[in-house]
């Protein structure tokens, strides 16, 4: 399939395209899923030199890697969780780690990006915005924080009175405007890489869908039009793929998230909206997200609706949102509106593991997943060649299956979702 109507893929760079998988051929790893799981893996491996075959079902960027807000943040969504679950394996670095983390998939991209010379509309400056009392209290804490670790630089707690100067909206009472965080065109960022695994001699097929996993000590994956035999495997095919349900079943659960373009603004709408072109979401659970694209589009995010299922008319449910944050943007045309499934984990610590000792898997990113999945690929690839002590960390983690379906998952995550949009509207 062709990657669905949407703004990315309108203004994507011009790409040959990637052939399909059409015989029977050997490699040191096979990768399944071209987004950015799979795609960044696959260049740290090719740059690694290992001979690297990336297969993905529809096209490179197909699934959420190409459908993103594009908002690369220092937020982790299970970084509580992550504390705990680390200290099995660190001990009393894991808050140390935990820190590290979250500004570690910025440097990988920022440097890929310079490396590569990918195009793909880079900026930087990011504001997180409060709603109630609680949410500027957390803001404040996390403000503490990053100074407590230097990044005073990097940081401004932004007060209500103050907040005209950033955004033209009277719904915040305030904000922490990082300058460290980042927002690009996602889907020229996975385009990017995948052109770059080509060039240091990997092989990336499109239209090839993986049917089947054998396994075995050289295990092979299989297409309906050929084939792929491995030391080893990584499954990177996150909310889209149904592989190896045996082990993977009840642990992830697919959302639809929801994300639209306006028509272009006039420089000075864009200028008065937004003058610092900052990428922005709110503190609540269920958050609005926005920024302004390379040209002066609103890209506006939001309002989930976590039951695995496509909205029917993203348009119609995001555009309230979009006229109440922004009341001059009243009727502005939607150009293109879309969804995408990202991967839901209950304690929203990415899972990762091996089924059997040489198919991988890593997925999971409830949201927030630009930055790790690119920081996993790092830690995954350390761990395909020969030192797995990264690895571990994440796979020492115990999460939770649900003994049920994945629709059946999906709609209890719905529940959950709803009612901690419920909860936000009350402390609103
Ligand atoms: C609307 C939306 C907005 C988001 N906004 C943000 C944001 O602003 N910031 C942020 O950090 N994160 C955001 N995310 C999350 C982020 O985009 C994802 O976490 C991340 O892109 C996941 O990457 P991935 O490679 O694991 O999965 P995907 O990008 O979904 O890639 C999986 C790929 O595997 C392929 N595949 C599946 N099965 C097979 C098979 N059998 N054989 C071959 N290929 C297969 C699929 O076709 C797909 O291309 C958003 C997600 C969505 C949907």
């Amino acid at each position: 399939m062709k990657h669905i109507s949407s703004y990315y893929a309108a203004t994507a760079n011009p790409v040959a395209g990637f052939a399909q998988l059409t015989s029977d051929i050997t490699a040191d790893v096979a990768i399944i899923g071209g987004g950015f799981t799979g795609v960044a893996t696959a260049l740290e491996l090719a740059e690694r030199g290992l001979s690297v075959v990336l297969c993905e079902a529809n096209q490179i960027g197909w699934g959420a890697s190409g459908r993103n807000g594009g908002q690369i943040t220092g937020s982790l969504s299970g970084d509580k969780a992550m504390q705990r679950e680390f200290r099995r394996t660190l001990g009393d670095k894991a808050a140390d780690y935990v820190w590290e983390l979250r500004w570690r998939g910025h440097d990988i991209i920022r440097k890929r990006i310079a490396k590569y010379g990918i195009d793909c509309d880079l900026k930087f400056g990011h504001m997180q915005t409060a709603l109630t009392h609680g949410q500027l209290a957390e803001l404040q804490s996390t403000y503490d924080q990053g100074c407590r670790h230097g990044m005073s630089d990097d940081l401004t707690m932004v007060s209500k009175a103050d907040m005209h100067a950033y955004l033209e909206t009277d719904l915040y009472i305030g904000g922490l405007l990082n300058r460290k965080n980042m927002h690009l065109h996602s889907l020229n960022l996975c385009l990017g890489q995948a052109q770059a695994v080509e060039s240091l001699g990997g092989k990336v097929f499109e239209n090839s869908k993986v049917v089947k996993i054998e396994h075995g000590s050289k295990p092979v994956v299989r297409t309906a039009k050929g084939s792929v035999r491995a030391d080893k495997i990584m499954l990177a095919g996150n909310a889209y793929h149904l592989l190896e349900q045996k082990k993977l079943s009840g642990k992830l659960f697919p959302a639809s998230l929801a994300n639209m373009a306006t028509s272009p603004l006039s420089v000075e709408d864009a200028t008065a909206i937004n003058p610092h072109n900052l990428a922005v979401y709110d503190g609540r659970f269920v958050l609005d997200y926005y920024r302004l694209t390379a040209d002066n589009r609103v890209m506006f995010g939001g309002g989930t609706n976590y039951s695995g299922r496509d909205s029917q008319d993203v348009a119609r449910e995001l555009r309230p949102a979009l006229e109440r944050t922004f009341p001059r943007l009243k009727g502005i045309e939607i150009d293109y509106s879309w969804s995408g499934m990202d991967g839901i984990v209950l304690n929203r610590i990415p899972q990762v593991g091996r089924i059997g000792s040489n198919v991988f898997y890593v997925q999971g990113y409830s949201g927030h997943g630009i930055a790790l999945s690119h920081i996993l690929a790092e830690i995954t690839a350390e761990c395909l060649m020969g030192d797995p002590s990264e690895f571990a960390v994440f796979e020492n983690c115990r999460h939770w299956s649900l003994p049920v379906g994945r629709t059946l998952g999906s709609m209890m995550i719905a529940v959950g979702m709803t009612y901690y949009s419920f909860r936000d509207k009350l402390e609103g």
